[in-house]
C-alpha cells in the first residue's frame, strides 16, 4: 500500500515509526515536517519530504493520503488534487490504524475501507452527541453506537461519582434481567469495577468462567458469558465505564476493542461536558446552602403551575414560612449557627412535604411552598404540620429564643379563591404571614379578605 503522510510534528514520530515498520505499508513521501526531528527520521528512512503538495498528490499510485494537518483548508485541497482511488484518512483513524498494525501486524485495503466509514460514523457519533440535550441522551447515544460497532447484543454505561466513590448506570440496552436496573454501587478494592479502572485500555474478558473474581449476582443472573469495558478518562480523571456484553463466549476482534476505544475518547469529552451542563443548571436553580430552589426556580415554576391549575380547574396554594424571632437566634449564637437552623428546617420542610411540592427558599429565612392540586383547607393542614414538626425539633441552642425553642409562622393563599396571578398570591401569602405573626407568633394564618382590611 502506497502512503503519502501530510502535515504532522516531532510528536507523531512514533505514527511514522509504526507505519515505516509495517511491512505492506510504503511511505512515497511526507509533505511539510516543519519539524526538523521528523525531517531526519524521514530522511534515516528514506522517505521523500522535500516535494509539493501538488506534485506529490499527483501520483497515480497512491493508496492512502493520511492528512495529519487538521486543517480543514489542506483537507479540501487534498481531496480536490488525489487521484480518485487514494483514500484519505485523519489523525484519529492514523491512531486506530497504527493500533492495528501493532495489534494484528498487518493492514489490507480493505480494513481501511471499513475504518473510514466507521470514522463516518464515529463523526457522526459527534453529531448526534453535540444535539443531545443532557446526560442521560448523551449516554444513550454512546451505548447504542458502542454496541453497534462491536456487534453486542447488550451494553450500559456507567458514570463515575466522585464525592460518593460510585458508579451509576446512566443507560443501557439489550439486557433482559434487572442488571441494567441495577443503578449505582460502591467501587469496591479487588472488585471488576476497580480492576477496570486501573487499566488504561478496554478489559477484554471473553469468557467470564476463567475469571470467577469477577462473576457477580447480576452478571449470572443475566447470563452474560463475554464483555469489553473500556474505561473512560479525561485528564486522567476517571469519568465512567462503556460496557459492550454478550451471552456467548466470544473472541473479540482487535478492530472491535480497538474501535471501542477511540468512541471512548469521544464519550468521555461529552459526559463531561453533559455533567458540567446539568451541574451549572443545577447551581442557577438551587439555593447552595440548604439545596432547596431559589427564588428564581420558584416564580418560573409558579407560573408553570398556575397556568396548569387553571387549564384542568385545579386548585393551588402557596405556604409562605418565616422564621419566629430569628434575628435573636443569630444575635446570639452567631451566623454560621444560625445557617445549620436553615438548612435543618429545609430538610423539615422536605421530609413533611409531598414529592410534587417545589420547596424554595424564598430570602433569607423565608421558605415557600408551592402545592399544586391542594385547596387552601389541605394547606393549612400541610402548614399546621410544618410549624408543629419544627416546634418539636430539637434545634441546638434554641433556649435563647424568645419562646425557648425555634418557631415559624406560616401564611396560606390558593388559587381560584385568592387570585390567578403568581405576584398576587405571593402577595396575599404574605399578608397571612404578617397577620400570624402579629397574632403571636408560632401560627399558621390563611388569607381571607379580612386579612388585608386588618393588616392596614
Ligand atoms: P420575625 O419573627 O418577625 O420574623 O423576626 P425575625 O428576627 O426573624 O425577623 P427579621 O426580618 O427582623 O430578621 C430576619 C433575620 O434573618 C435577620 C438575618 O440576620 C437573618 N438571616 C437572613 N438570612 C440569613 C442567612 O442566610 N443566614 C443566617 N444565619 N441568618 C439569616
Ligand atoms: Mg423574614
Ligand atoms: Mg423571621
Amino acid at each position: 500500500m502506497n502512503v503519502v503522510v501530510i502535515g504532522g510534528g516531532k510528536k507523531d514520530i512514533p505514527l511514522f515509526e509504526t507505519l515505516a515498520e509495517a511491512l505492506s505499508i510504503r511511505i512515497l513521501g511526507i509533505i511539510h515536517p516543519d519539524d526538523a526531528a521528523v525531517s531526519d527520521i524521514a530522511g534515516e528512512m528514506d522517505i521523500s519530504t522535500g516535494c509539493t503538495l501538488d506534485n506529490l498528490l499527483r501520483r497515480p499510485d497512491i493508496d492512502l493520503i493520511i492528512d495529519l494537518s487538521g486543517s480543514k483548508d489542506v483537507n479540501k485541497r487534498v481531496r480536490k488534487l488525489k487521484p480518485a482511488r487514494a483514500k484519505v484518512i485523519n489523525r484519529s483513524i492514523t491512531r486506530l490504524l497504527c493500533q492495528l498494525l501493532q495489534d494484528e501486524g498487518r493492514v489490507t485495503y480493505n480494513l481501511i475501507d471499513e475504518l473510514t466509514r466507521e470514522h463516518k460514523s464515529l463523526y457522526e457519533i459527534g453529531l448526534s452527541l453535540s444535539s443531545a440535550r443532557n446526560l442521560s441522551e448523551v449516554a444513550k447515544v454512546i451505548v447504542q453506537h458502542a454496541t453497534e460497532f462491536t456487534n453486542t447484543p447488550a451494553g450500559s454505561l456507567a458514570v463515575y461519582d466522585e464525592e460518593n466513590n460510585e458508579m451509576s448506570i446512566v443507560a443501557s440496552v439489550g439486557f433482559k434481567t434487572a442488571l441494567a436496573r441495577q443503578k449505582s454501587w460502591k467501587l469496591r478494592e479487588g472488585g471488576l469495577t476497580s480492576y477496570i479502572l486501573k487499566q488504561n485500555r478496554p478489559v477484554v474478558i471473553s469468557n467470564i468462567s476463567n475469571h470467577p473474581e469477577f462473576i457477580n449476582k447480576q452478571l449470572a443472573k443475566e447470563g452474560i458469558k463475554s464483555l469489553i469495558a473500556c474505561p473512560l478518562f479525561l485528564d486522567n480523571k476517571v469519568v465512567g465505564i462503556i460496557y459492550v456484553d454478550d451471552y456467548k463466549v466470544r473472541e473479540f476482534k482487535a478492530r472491535d476493542i480497538s474501535v471501542l476505544s477511540l468512541l471512548s475518547t469521544y464519550a468521555a469529552v461529552a459526559i463531561e461536558k453533559a455533567k458540567l451542563l446539568e451541574e451549572t443548571k443545577r447551581l442557577a436553580l438551587t439555593d447552595d446552602l440548604t439545596s432547596l430552589y431559589n427564588y428564581r426556580y420558584f416564580i418560573r415554576q409558579f407560573t408553570v403551575e398556575i397556568s396548569r391549575a387553571v387549564r384542568y380547574g385545579a386548585p393551588l396554594s402557596l405556604i409562605i414560612v418565616d422564621i419566629d424571632h430569628f434575628k435573636v437566634y443569630n444575635d446570639t449564637n452567631g451566623h454560621l449557627k444560625g445557617n445549620i437552623i436553615l438548612k435543618q428546617l429545609a430538610n423539615i420542610l422536605k421530609d413533611e412535604s409531598r414529592a410534587s411540592d417545589i420547596i424554595a427558599r424564598y430570602g433569607g429565612e423565608e421558605f415557600t411552598i408551592l402545592c399544586p392540586n391542594t385547596d387552601k383547607t389541605h394547606a393549612l393542614r400541610l402548614a399546621e404540620r410544618f410549624r408543629q414538626k419544627v416546634e418539636e425539633y430539637r434545634f441546638p441552642d434554641a433556649y435563647s429564643q424568645p419562646s425557648g425553642c425555634i418557631t415559624i409562622s406560616a401564611g396560606v393563599a390558593s388559587y381560584p379563591e385568592d387570585s390567578n396571578k403568581p405576584l398576587e398570591i405571593i402577595d396575599k401569602a404574605d399578608l397571612a404571614l404578617y397577620m400570624a405573626k402579629r397574632m403571636g407568633r408560632n401560627r399558621v394564618c390563611a388569607y381571607i379578605e379580612e386579612t388585608r382590611r386588618a393588616a392596614l
